[in-house]
C-alpha cells in the first residue's frame, strides 16, 4: 500500500472545497505498475458527482472572474513554490502509481512548477487593443475575459505536468476548473486539489473528480455551463470529445497522438544523434506522445548508428522507478506489453531485425527491454501506429525528399526531430515538415516558453508560450458611442 503519510495523497474528490466519496460509495484500484500491488483506491464518480463539480465551479468562477490578474499571479506563485518545496513527496507519489524512474518524476513535477511560473507570468500580460475608431465619435476597446468553467481530461503519462499546462492557464486567466485526472494514476490529479487549497485558492476554483471516464466525459461535454474542454490524449477519444462539445458549442484543445519521426542525415554528429535518440525514445519508457517513433537514417551512417544506439540502449538501466539510478521503469500495464510485443512480432515477420532487447525483461511484470530494430519498412505496423514503448524501430533513406515524404506519411503531426550539419538543409527540411514542433539536432525540447501542440490529427491549441492562455481567453468588442466628440 501507499505510505499514507504522504501529505498530498488523498482519496476522495475535491469538489467545492470538500473532500467527498462517490455517492454509491464505490471506488476503483490504483496500483503500483512496478509491483503490481494495489496502492489505495479513488472514488468511482459518475455523472451526479461531475455535475455538482461543474456547478461549484460555476459558483466559485462568479467570484474568481473578479479577481486582479495580480492576485492571480500571486497564487499561482506560490502553487509553484508549493509544488518545488514539496517535489519530493510529490515525484514519489507520481512513480508509484505511475512507474517512471523517480528522477524522471521529480523533473516532471519541476516542469509543473515551471508550468505554473510561467503562468503567474502571462496572467498579467493579457493585453487588449484599443483601435483607431473609423468613426469620429465612437472609441473601440477590444477586452479579453476568461471564459469561466473549463473542463480537463488528462492522461497516466503525465499525470502532474500536463495539469500543471491546463490549471496554470486556467487560473492565470480567471477561469475555474473541473478536472478529471486517469484512472491509472488519480494521486497526482488529486495533489493539484491539496495543494490549490493549501496556497489558498479559493473553494471550487480547482475541483477534482476520479470515476468513470465515459459518465464523467459525457456529462463535462454536455453541461451547457462548462465552456471549454482541454484534454490530452489518445486521438481516438479527442474526437469523440470535439463531436460531443459540438452540441453546446465549446472551445476545444486537444492535444492527442503522435508518430514522430527522427530524421539523421549523413551530414550529423553521430554521437549527438545518438545522444538525442536515447532521450527522444526513452524518456519515460517510451510512453511520451512526443516520443521517436520512427527513426530515419541516411544509407551512410546507417550501420554506425543502430550499432551505437543498440550499444547505448543496452546500457540503460531498467528497475523500479525509486531504485537508485534506474533509467527505465516499467510501461503502465500488461496490455502496453502486450501491444509493444505485437508490434515487434509485426516487424520481424516482415524482415525486420532484433538488435537490442526484443522481449520482456527478467523482471517480470510490466517491465520491457529497451530495443532496437533494424531493417524498418514502412509497411511494419509502426509506421502509423504509436508504439507507446520503449521500442526503436531504425528505417533507412538515399535521399532528403524520400526521408521528408516518409516522415510526413502519418496522419499525426505533433512532434518531430532532424540532425544535420548543413544550415540550408536545417531550414528545407525544417520547412518541409509538416508537424508542430522540430527539434534540430535537439531530442528534448518541452518548454514553457514555447507553445506545445499539433496539427493534422495531432490537436488543435497550444500550450505554453504567450499562445498558451488563449484559449482560456474570449474576446470582447467593445464599441462606445454618441460620444460627441
Ligand atoms: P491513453 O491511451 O493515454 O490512456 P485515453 O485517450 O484513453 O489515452 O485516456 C486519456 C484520458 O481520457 C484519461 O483520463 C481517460 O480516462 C479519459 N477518457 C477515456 N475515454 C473517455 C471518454 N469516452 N470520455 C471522456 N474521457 C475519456
Amino acid at each position: 500500500m501507499l505510505s499514507k503519510s504522504n501529505p498530498y495523497l488523498r482519496e476522495a474528490n475535491l469538489i467545492g472545497g470538500k473532500w467527498v466519496p462517490a455517492d454509491s460509495g464505490k471506488t476503483i484500484d490504483v496500483t503500483n505498475p512496478a509491483t503490481g500491488l494495489k496502492l489505495g483506491t479513488v472514488p468511482k464518480s459518475g455523472a451526479a458527482e461531475t455535475r455538482r463539480a461543474v456547478e461549484a465551479a460555476h459558483v466559485a468562477f462568479q467570484t474568481f472572474r473578479k479577481t486582479t490578474a495580480l492576485e492571480r499571479s500571486k497564487l499561482l506563485r506560490k502553487l509553484a513554490d508549493a509544488l518545488m518545496d514539496n517535489q519530493q513527496a510529490l515525484a514519489e507519489l507520481l512513480t508509484m502509481e505511475q512507474g517512471k524512474s523517480l528522477t524522471e518524476a521529480k523533473g516532471e513535477v519541476a516542469s509543473s512548477a515551471a508550468y505554473v511560473q510561467w503562468f503567474a507570468e502571462e496572467a498579467r500580460r493579457t493585453y487588449g487593443d484599443v483601435v483607431p475608431s473609423p468613426w469620429a465619435d465612437r472609441r473601440i476597446l477590444v477586452t479579453r475575459e476568461p471564459v469561466g468553467v473549463i473542463a480537463a481530461i488528462t492522461p497516466w503519462n503525465f499525470p502532474s505536468s500536463m495539469l500543471a499546462r491546463k490549471i496554470g492557464p486556467a487560473i492565470a486567466a480567471g477561469c475555474t476548473a473541473v478536472v478529471k485526472p486517469a484512472s491509472q494514476t488519480p494521486y497526482s490529479g488529486l495533489a493539484w486539489g491539496a495543494l490549490a487549497e493549501e496556497v489558498g485558492i479559493p473553494a471550487g476554483v480547482v475541483n477534482v473528480v476520479t470515476g468513470s471516464a465515459a459518465e464523467i466525459g459525457d456529462e463535462l461535454t454536455a453541461n451547457p455551463l462548462v465552456k471549454k474542454i482541454t484534454f490530452t490524449g489518445s486521438t481516438e477519444v479527442g474526437k469523440v470529445l470535439m463531436a460531443k462539445a459540438a452540441g453546446t458549442v465549446k472551445k476545444v484543445s486537444m492535444e492527442l497522438g503522435g508518430n514522430a519521426p527522427f530524421l539523421v542525415f549523413d551530414d550529423a554528429d553521430l554521437d549527438r544523434a545518438v545522444e538525442g535518440a536515447i532521450t527522444a525514445k526513452y524518456r519515460n519508457s517510451g510512453q511520451t506522445c512526443v516520443c521517436t517513433n520512427r527513426f530515419f537514417v541516411q544509407a551512410g551512417i546507417y550501420d554506425k548508428f543502430v550499432e551505437k544506439l543498440a550499444a547505448a540502449s543496452n546500457r540503460l538501466k531498467v528497475g523500479p522507478g525509486l531504485d537508485d539510478g534506474v533509467q527505465q521503469g516499467p510501461l503502465i500495464d500488461d496490455k502496453a506489453v502486450e501491444k509493444v510485443e505485437e508490434l515487434i512480432a509485426d516487424a520481424t515477420t516482415k524482415g525486420g531485425k532484433v538488435v537490442a532487447g526484443g522481449k520482456r525483461h527478467s523482471l517480470g511484470g510490466s517491465f520491457f527491454e529497451p530495443t532496437v530494430i533494424s531493417g524498418a519498412k514502412p509497411q511494419m505496423r509502426f509506421m502509423k501506429e504509436e508504439i507507446f514503448g520503449p521500442v526503436a524501430p531504425v528505417f533507412r533513406f538515399d535521399t532528403e525528399a524520400e526521408a521528408v515524404a516518409l516522415a510526413n506519411d502519418t496522419e499525426y503531426g505533433l512532434a518531430c526531430y532532424f540532425y544535420t550539419g548543413d544550415l540550408g538543409r536545417a531550414f528545407r527540411v525544417m520547412e518541409g515538415l509538416k508537424y508542430g514542433m522540430v527539434g534540430v539536432n535537439e531530442g528534448l525540447i518541452t518548454t514553457p516558453e514555447a507553445p506545445f501542440g499539433g496539427v493534422k490529427e495531432s490537436g488543435l491549441g497550444r500550450e505554453g508560450g504567450h499562445q498558451g492562455i488563449e484559449d482560456y481567453l474570449d474576446t470582447k468588442y467593445v464599441c462606445i458611442g454618441g460620444l460627441g466628440l
